[in-house]
């Protein structure tokens, strides 16, 4: 019955990473409720009592720390779609739905960097995500139409700058008041700031995030 070898620990297992390493990763636990920023207690950061974000609630389901962070370097660069997969069910069952968006948008890629992965990782997390909560998907929203640098290449103030006209947003359909911005690392929060600025433009409501993991 077991056909597998964890990623992680090469032992017997059923899915790519076993029941055991994955009780073992780094889940975060107590994190400011607008940015996922972790925190000793349930609240709000300094950062966004500063600055409110323009998003409103963000789920984080990890800290990007090992080996949450080999695991999603492997998801993204190695094309390891098993285990992207398996982060992505485990962000769906990890999830609070209590307040339901009316739907998911990924973050998405440029063409070019489409095309040289062969996949959206944030996609393929929120593909999973639809399985579990029938929350509908959109990837054809929004389209990144600059190629900018990565962000972790940058020091924080470039962040807001290198993200100026990298997205524009093709189309909010009548019924989306409420939609969830799905990301697979969420750093400083500006990517999911510039998208929500834009969704909000648009007409949406409310925008939040749902990211796998939090740096
Ligand atoms: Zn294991
Ligand atoms: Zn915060």
């Amino acid at each position: 019955m077991f056909s597998q070898i964890c990623f992680l620990c090469a032992g017997t297992s059923q899915q790519s990473i076993c029941e055991g390493c994955l009780a073992d990763l780094p889940y975060q636990h107590t994190a400011c409720i607008h940015c996922a920023r972790a925190l000793r207690v349930v609240g709000v950061c300094k950062e966004c009592q500063d600055v409110p974000p323009l998003f409103q609630y963000t789920q984080a389901i990890f800290s990007y720390e090992y080996p949450v962070n080999k695991l999603i370097q492997v998801a993204k660069f190695n094309r390891n779609l098993a285990v992207l997969n398996l982060l992505g069910d485990v962000m769906a069952h990890h999830l609070d739905l209590h307040q339901r968006p009316d739907v998911l948008i990924p973050v998405p890629l440029h063409p070019k960097r489409l095309h040289e992965r062969g996949y959206n990782q944030s996609v393929e997390l929120a593909k999973r995500i639809v399985r579990y909560t029938q929350i509908p998907l959109d990837y054809t929203a929004c389209e990144r139409c600059r190629n900018t640098p990565p962000q972790t290449s940058l020091p924080a103030k470039q962040r807001k700058i290198n993200l100026k006209g990298a997205f524009q947003v093709q189309r909010v359909e009548s019924g989306w008041q409420h939609i969830a911005i799905i990301d697979d690392v969420m750093t400083t929060g500006a990517t999911v700031n510039e998208l929500a600025e834009m969704f909000l433009q648009k007409g949406v409501a409310r925008v939040d995030a749902w990211c796998c993991a939090r740096r």
